[in-house]
């Protein structure tokens, strides 16, 4: 059977860690698979790449600093094939380029367009394992893009869809997918098995468990993902898929978080036709995600104008802001960049009242405060500050029973 699987960043960290998924990939091959193994680079390298980018420079060019961070990934796909050959078996890695990797121009958030697969399918034939650097790919040009921070998973699920995998499998540093994040809630429980739908609420709003794109690629092509640790060889994981889920769907399913949250406000803008084309166009232009948007009821032909961004976008979003103030006729810009979003996600949560009340009584209960809430099909977001969003998960898990354990089978 060809298994498609992916080692992130913590599993791969070290020589004794790529030695580690080495001895696990070997003992695969011999019991008769043909493997593809998507990397991710090492450890807290694609962090140090940037920190020591801005050491040379506050702007570098979108495509110097993704052929930049494509490098991280390509270092420990050769270590590991090294390691694969020192077992005495076919290995060979590849660059996103070299695996038919093809992608649109987004620089650093780019989307895979198509994959070759014919370098891949050659390599199999051969007998040869086959490790791809995962979260890179290149342009119809040949620039190397990369796909945005958590990428690899979603190397990873393009190639089990083009090679037409059974399942992807994305092993990490914890056992499955939790109710929460478990480096903050303690008691999150793994769940067994959770819908493409509800992980794609679940990654969008900040569980970095998976890369969104990931998840919607398995969704629009049904690749199951497997999520397990790389750790243990029989911890059961994640099943992450469209069939009927094992636990009762009628109730919250996670918390999610993400701390890197910014608000923008536009104060005084005149309330007129066309002023919300006019602010939001140039962040589309750029290519900035806006998340919450809010607009305060306007008084004497005036209303405000909030909205989020990720942080990280904060300083590409002021300057546009900046640039069309006078246009717009807005008497200023102000922005937090100390915020943070928690959600509660559930295919439960639709139409079911009484869950937004309970997330807000819980955060009062917490003494947190509110600053902006958002609705959508099967989640509700609340905006807070950046110190106090842990405790608001907590709280949250808490409140909606996530540690009662919900498995029995129907
Ligand atoms: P990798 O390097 O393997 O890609 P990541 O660090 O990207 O791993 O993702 C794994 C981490 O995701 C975990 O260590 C955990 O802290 C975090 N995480 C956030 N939300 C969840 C969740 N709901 N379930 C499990 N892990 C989560
Ligand atoms: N190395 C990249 C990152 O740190 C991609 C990945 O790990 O999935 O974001
Ligand atoms: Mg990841």
């Amino acid at each position: 059977m060809l298994r498609v699987q992916k080692y992130g960043g913590s599993s791969v960290a070290s020589a004794d860690h790529i030695r580690r998924v080495a001895a696990r990939i070997a003992r695969e091959r011999r019991a008769g698979h043909d493997l593809v193994v998507v990397v991710s680079a090492m450890g807290q390298t694609t962090d140090q790449l940037i920190e020591l980018s801005r050491s040379i420079s506050r702007n570098p060019a979108p495509r110097e600093m993704d052929l930049l961070l494509s490098t991280g990934e390509l270092v420990s796909g050769a270590l590991l094939a090294m390691a694969l050959r020192e077992h005495g078996l076919g290995a060979v890695s590849l660059s996103g380029f070299q695996a038919g990797i093809r992608t649109d121009t987004d620089f650093s958030r780019a989307r895979i367009t198509q994959i070759e697969p014919g370098r891949l399918h050659d390599e199999i034939g051969r007998g040869n394992i086959v490790i791809v650097a995962g979260f890179q790919g290149t342009t119809d040009d040949l620039e190397v893009t990369t796909l945005g921070r958590g990428g690899s998973d979603t190397t990873a699920v393009a190639l089990a869809a083009a090679l037409r995998a059974p399942v992807c499998e994305i092993y990490t540093d914890v056992d499955g997918v939790h109710t929460a994040d478990p480096r903050i809630v303690p008691a999150a429980r793994r769940l067994i098995d959770i819908s493409y739908e509800e992980m794609l609420e679940m990654a969008s709003e900040g569980a970095k468990v998976m890369h969104n794109r990931a998840v919607e690629l398995g969704w629009v092509y049904d690749v199951p993902i497997l999520v397990a640790s790389s750790l243990t060889d029989d911890s059961g994981g994640t099943r992450i898929h469209g069939g009927t889920l094992m636990e009762n769907r009628n109730k919250v399913r996670g918390i999610a978080h993400d701390a890197g949250i910014a608000r923008v406000t536009l104060l005084g803008v005149p309330d007129r036709p066309g002023i919300a084309a006019q602010v939001f166009s140039p962040l589309a232009d750029a290519g900035i995600s806006v998340d919450i948007i809010v607009q305060n009821a306007g008084r004497h032909g005036m209303s405000d104008v909030s909205f989020t961004v990720t942080r990280a976008d904060l300083p590409a979003t002021l300057e546009r802001m900046r640039a069309i103030r006078e246009d717009i006729g807005a008497a200023d810009v102000t922005a937090d960049d100390n915020l943070a979003k928690v959600s509660i996600i559930g295919a439960g949560l639709t139409n079911a009242p009484g869950y937004a009340g309970a997330m807000f009584r819980a955060l009062r209960d917490a003494a947190i405060n509110i600053e902006m809430i958002t609705t959508a099909e099967i989640s509700l977001t609340c905006v807070v500050h950046q110190d106090r969003v842990d405790d608001a998960v907590r709280a949250l898990h808490r409140a909606f029973s996530l540690e009662t354990p919900d498995d029995m089978p129907r």
